[in-house]
C-alpha cells in the first residue's frame, strides 16, 4: 500500500564536501493509478537513471552495489547508487532541469553540508524543495538498514599483514551494539553507538580523505583519487618514512615497538633527514610519496580510533566513508593496527556500501 503523499520519485541525497551521493528507489510494481498518473517526465527520468551507468563526464552509477528486491515503507523495488563530485552541482542541476525535474512538484531528502549550502539553488533552478535531515542520524539509520537488508554487507580482513593469506571474510553483525562508527570522508567523525537511537559523536579529525587527496596531488601531480590509489599501490612508504629500526637497528623492545613501526612519517625526505637527503629525495618516486601519504593519514586515523575505543570500552569498530573506496591498503592497515595495538581485542569491520549510508538513511526518512 502506498502511503498518501509518498509520491514518486524517491531520492536520498548526501551532499558532502567532496562527493555527492544520490540513492534512487526504483519501484518494482507501479499501481494502476500511479501508471495512469505517471507523467512522461518521470518515466524518462527513471529510464535515464536506471539504463545508464555514467552521467555526463563525472557522474557514476555503482552498478555493483545495486540492491534488488528491497522493501521500503511497504514498497518493493531496487536501490540504485549514484555519485558525482560536489563541485559539479551546477551541472547536475542543469541536467536535472533539462530532464524536466522542475515540472514535477517534488521534495528530495537531503543531508550533508550541501543540503544547506545548495538549498536555494535547488529551489530556484529545479523547483525542488529539500527535506533536510541530520547527517549523523542519517548515516547510522542508513547503515543499520543496509546491514540488516544485505546478508553479505559486513566483512573483515583475515591476516591483514600478509598479502598472500589476506582475505575478505563475512562478519555476522546481527548483534551490533555497542560499536564505534568511524566515517572517513573529506574529514573524519567518530561515533560511539549504543543503540539504534543512542549515539554520541566522540571525536573526529580534519586529517581525512580530503587531506590524503590534497597532499597526494601536491606531492605527485596526480589529479584523481583513483590515480592516487594506483600510485600508492605500487609505492613503498619505507623509502620515505623513518622506521624504528632505522634508529635502533631493531625494535625498541622495552616498550614493545617493533622495528618496522614508522617512527617518523616523511622524515627521510626532509632536508635534515640525513646528510645526503637531497640524493635520497631524488630516488624517492611519486609512488613512494603517494604510499607514504596514504599510510600517514590512515595510521593517524587508526591511532585516534584506538584511543576512542579504549576510552569508551568498545571492542568493535566499523569503518565507513568513501576514503575506503577501492582502497584495500587502508582497510588492511586499519585492520592490522586495531588488532596489533589491542593485542587482538579490537576488531575492524567494513561495509560494502561504504560511502552511501547517509544518502540511504535520508531516503528512509522520506515522508513525501
Ligand atoms: P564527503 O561526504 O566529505 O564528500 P565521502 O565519504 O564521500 O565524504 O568521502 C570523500 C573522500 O573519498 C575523498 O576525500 C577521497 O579521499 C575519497 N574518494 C573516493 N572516491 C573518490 C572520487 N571518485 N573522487 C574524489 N574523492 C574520492
Amino acid at each position: 500500500p502506498c502511503e498518501s503523499g509518498n509520491s514518486m520519485p524517491w531520492f536520498g541525497m548526501d551532499i558532502g564536501g567532496t562527493l555527492c551521493k544520490l540513492v534512487y528507489f526504483e519501484p518494482k510494481y507501479i499501481t494502476k493509478d500511479e501508471a495512469d498518473a505517471e507523467v512522461e517526465t518521470l518515466k524518462n527520468i527513471r529510464q535515464y537513471l536506471t539504463k545508464n551507468s555514467a552521467y555526463g563526464k563525472t557522474g557514476h552509477r555503482d552498478a555493483h552495489l545495486q540492491m534488488d528486491d528491497v522493501c521500503i515503507r511497504g514498497r518493493r523495488g531496487t536501490l540504485h547508487f549514484i555519485r558525482f563530485p560536489t563541485s559539479e552541482m551546477g551541472n547536475f542541476l542543469a541536467l536535472a532541469k533539462s530532464k524536466g525535474m522542475a515540472n514535477l512538484v517534488t521534495t528530495v531528502c537531503a543531508t550533508g553540508g550541501g543540503a544547506y549550502k545548495f538549498e536555494e539553488n535547488f529551489k530556484k533552478e529545479v523547483n525542488l524543495s529539500l527535506a533536510k535531515f541530520d547527517e549523523l542520524d542519517s548515516l547510522i539509520r542508513g547503515m543499520l538498514y543496509i546491514e540488516m537488508t544485505n546478508p553479505c554487507e559486513c566483512y573483515y580482513w583475515t591476516n591483514p599483514t600478509d598479502d598472500e593469506k589476506c582475505q575478505k571474510m563475512p562478519y555476522d553483525f546481527s548483534k551490533p551494539y555497542p560499536f564505534l562508527l568511524v566515517n572517513i570522508g573529506s574529514g573524519v567523525s567518530i561515533l560511539a553507538v549504543q543503540g539504534p537511537n543512542d549515539y554520541r559523536r566522540i571525536s573526529g579529525t580534519s586529517l581525512g580523505g580530503g587531506t590524503f587527496l590534497g597532499l597526494c596531488c601536491l606531492l605527485t601531480g596526480c589529479n584523481t583519487f583513483e590515480e592516487a590509489i594506483e600510485l600508492a599501490t605500487s609505492g613503498d612508504s619505507t623509502r620515505v618514512d623513518k622506521l624504528v629500526k632505522d634508529i635502533y637497528g631493531g625494535g625498541y623492545s622495552r616498550f614493545g615497538l617493533p622495528g618496522d613501526l614508522v617512527a617518523s612519517s616523511f622524515y627521510d625526505v626532509c632536508s635534515f633527514g640525513q646528510m645526503n637527503s637531497k640524493d635520497r629525495r631524488n630516488t624517492v618516486t611519486k609512488e613512494d610519496l603517494a604510499r607514504a601519504t596514504l599510510v600517514t593519514i590512515t595510521n593517524n586515523i587508526g591511532s585516534i580510533t584506538r584511543m576512542c575505543a579504549l576510552n569508551e570500552k568498545i571492542e568493535r569498530v566499523v569503518f565507513v566513508g568513501n576514503f575506503l573506496r577501492v582502497n584495500p591498503i587502508s582497510m588492511k592497515l586499519l585492520a592490522s593496527a586495531m588488532d596489533y595495538w589491542s593485542k587482538g581485542t579490537l576488531k575492524a569491520l567494513f561495509l560494502e556500501h561504504e560511502g552511501y549510508f547517509g544518502a540511504v538513511g535520508c531516503l528512509l526518512q522520506f515522508t513525501g
